[in-house]
């Protein structure tokens, strides 16, 4: 483990579905900011499945990727990815959210402690490598809990929410996941009762965070994309971090800048110019029955984040 400042991670919590890609690419648009998407899935969807990068190479062909996993002390062997992988299931799941909340298994702990030295030291070549100060990692779910026991990880969360509604029409949607892809993958679909269960406990996963950690900032994706470039500067003064320069060519309008982010929204292959807008086809596309199931499955948080 490196000797040095810890590295800087700004951790999106949240559930999927919630805008996450967009707001990683447009933080990793800025200089010295660098946007790693969903490492969670690095070994499986990035490495073994070898799907694309953000940069449209295939993540193992990808010369960041590359030179991230050749300097990383473990052998990416296939047994070394599926003992990683075992471990990484046997802590980053919803049901080890009491795990992590009462820290009461010294063998679940130590499980967390080796996951997180891996996640630790692949920060530490990325940093190395791109001189960055600020790494993205818009995992989501329950990793974050792994990275706030991460000794040389200085962990910022920025828990986002979107409307569990509009969360829910979202994971209904056929929606192509490599869109330059020889064959066509889409993205999975869930049904509205799972991703209500979901948003529920990925929602209260990125919460128990902020009983857990110095830095948490909550954001509202509809608060976001009214004003982009005004919670961008928040969450800049969040991280304490002073860019000369930001992304943006008009207050809605930003230049993203290729990046290698892993896994997540299709969006992440986009880069030039964007304008940003808030998605609410959801409001007349989901049905009726839907969007009462959803409302009543999540009404707590809804309430509690004003949306109803
Ligand atoms: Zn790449």
């Amino acid at each position: 483990m490196d000797n040095i400042d810890p590295t800087k991670v700004l951790y999106i919590a949240g559930a999927g579905r919630s805008g996450s890609t967009l707001l990683g690419t447009i933080l990793g648009s800025i200089h010295q900011f660098c946007d790693i998407g969903e490492v969670h899935y690095l070994l499986d969807r990035g490495i073994q499945l070898n799907q694309l990068c953000a940069c449209q190479v295939p993540l193992q062909n990808c010369d960041f990727w590359s030179h991230v996993i050749g300097n990383h002390p473990t052998t990416f062997d296939e047994q070394t990815i599926s003992h990683l992988l075992d471990l990484r299931n046997s802590v980053s799941r919803f049901r080890h959210i009491p795990l992590h909340a009462l820290n009461c298994s010294m063998k679940f702990q130590q499980r967390t402690k080796t996951y997180g030295e891996f996640l630790g030291q692949l920060y530490s070549i990325i940093r190395k490598s791109t001189g960055a100060t600020v790494i993205i990692d818009s995992s989501k779910r329950v990793h974050g809990h792994v990275l706030a026991q991460i000794p040389n990880v200085k962990l910022y969360t920025l828990h986002l929410v979107r409307d569990s509604r509009a969360s829910a029409y979202s994971w209904t949607r056929q929606k192509a996941y490599e869109p330059t892809a020889k064959q066509l993958s889409y993205m999975p679909t869930i049904s509205t009762h799972s991703s209500s269960v979901h948003w529920m406990l990925d929602n209260l996963s990125a919460e128990l965070l902020k009983s857990k950690t110095a830095h948490y900032f909550f954001l509202r994706y509809e608060d976001f994309v009214m004003n982009p470039q005004y919670e961008i500067k928040r969450i800049l003064t969040f991280i304490e971090e002073e860019p000369d320069q930001l992304p943006f060519v008009s207050e809605r309008d930003v230049r993203l800048a290729i990046t290698h982010s892993v896994s997540g929204n299709p969006s992440r292959f986009h880069d030039g110019d964007v304008h940003i807008k808030e998605d609410e086809v959801w409001k007349i596309k989901l049905s009726q029955k839907d969007r009462a199931i959803v409302t009543f499955l999540t009404w707590p948080l809804l309430k509690r984040y004003g949306y109803i």
